[in-house]
């Protein structure tokens, strides 16, 4: 099941942007309702949740704290802009290229929407926004328009207009990840079935996955530097090796004998639900924690040591960046 987290940008006492006799607070959760019944009406394969479905005031870390514990696989941020301008545009976070997969993912959204969407074309870009940078999982940021543009906000007016912008965003979600079509609209009878208690432990199968629901990077470019310090030679993406590299990954095992490589590595099992991480730049003291990992999701983390800064305390590299974590023995972290 792929968890699409849907966040309608301000609510409750934030109004967001105003103009035109418009708060974006109505607007974006009118856009995000309509994603929502797109999604369930025409697709199947993928579970939503809502920051808000109803004129609610929520703050940003609730917002991501919710789509982080949640375990989603992508967070969508609906907005509408203000201040001079006009057309559509969208965000990735500033530490982000568009070649990962957040670019990737964005690179879809933008095409669709602009189809859907009559709007300028102002652009893919990126800025250092709460939603972006505090999601563990890919993210996009949405700017449907200028509120204060008498030409956007009169498109905005209309129902028709907003469908549009729904339809945009649910077929690049869509897209995105291959969700498939309901043969029959309405048709649910297949769906009960699947609909006893499910866990949210789900069953990891690509490579692909694997590496973005720990956070890290999985471009081509960055699965072929591990398949390479896995000792898969001559990586190209092909199936055999993608599950040679997911068996290599997600053990911490070189996938063959021959590999040299020396490095010491850490396993932290399963047995953890959480694993508090430091930034390199502060002391591992409880307190200075920002981010924790969950080794539990995941039949537990192996990762490589890269130094030892302090005594019991290994740096590691992880989807944000290289963290320090404390592996003393009065923890169950193994050193391998
Ligand atoms: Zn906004």
């Amino acid at each position: 099941m792929v968890k699409i987290y849907l966040d309608p940008g301000h609510g409750g006492s934030d109004t967001g942007a105003v103009g035109q006799e418009l708060q974006e607070k109505h607007v974006t959760l009118a856009i995000a309702l309509k994603i929502r019944n797109i999604l369930n009406n025409s697709y199947q394969g993928h579970q939503i949740r809502m920051s808000r479905s109803t004129d609610s005031t929520v703050s940003l870390a609730a917002r991501t704290n919710e789509a982080n514990q949640w375990g989603a696989d992508y967070f969508v941020s609906i907005h509408i802009n203000a201040g001079g301008g006009a057309g559509y545009e969208d965000y990735i976070h500033s530490g982000l290229s568009n070649q990962g997969t957040t670019g990737k993912y964005r690179q879809i959204m933008h095409e669709e929407i602009i189809k859907q969407v009559n709007l300028q074309n102002r652009g893919r870009k990126q800025a250092n926004f709460h939603v972006l940078r505090e999601s563990v999982m890919p993210a996009i940021l949405t700017e449907n328009g200028f509120i204060d543009h008498a030409g956007d906000a009169a498109k905005l007016k209309s129902d028709a207009f907003l469908e549009q912008i729904a339809l945009g965003h649910a077929r690049g979600i869509a897209r995105v990840f291959q969700l498939s079509a309901k043969s029959s609209p309405g048709a649910s009878s297949s769906s009960n079935n699947q609909g006893k208690t499910s866990t949210s432990k789900k069953q990891i199968h690509s490579i692909v996955d694997y590496l973005k629901s720990i956070g890290e990077d999985s471009s081509f470019a960055n699965r072929a530097k591990l398949a390479k310090s896995y000792g898969i030679s001559n990586y190209t993406g092909t199936a055999a090796q993608n599950t040679r590299l997911l068996k290599a990954v997600s053990s911490g095992k070189p996938s063959n004998n021959s590999s040299k490589s020396s490095a010491k590595r850490v396993h932290l099992p399963a047995s953890a639900s959480t694993w508090r991480t430091y930034p390199l730049n502060v002391k591992p003291v409880k307190k200075n924690s920002d981010w924790s990992l969950t080794p539990a999701a995941f039949g537990g983390l192996t990762y490589d040591i890269l130094a030892e800064p302090y005594p019991n305390v290994v740096t590691i590299q992880t989807g944000r960046g290289k963290r320090n974590i404390y592996i003393g023995p009065d923890t169950s972290a193994r050193r391998l």
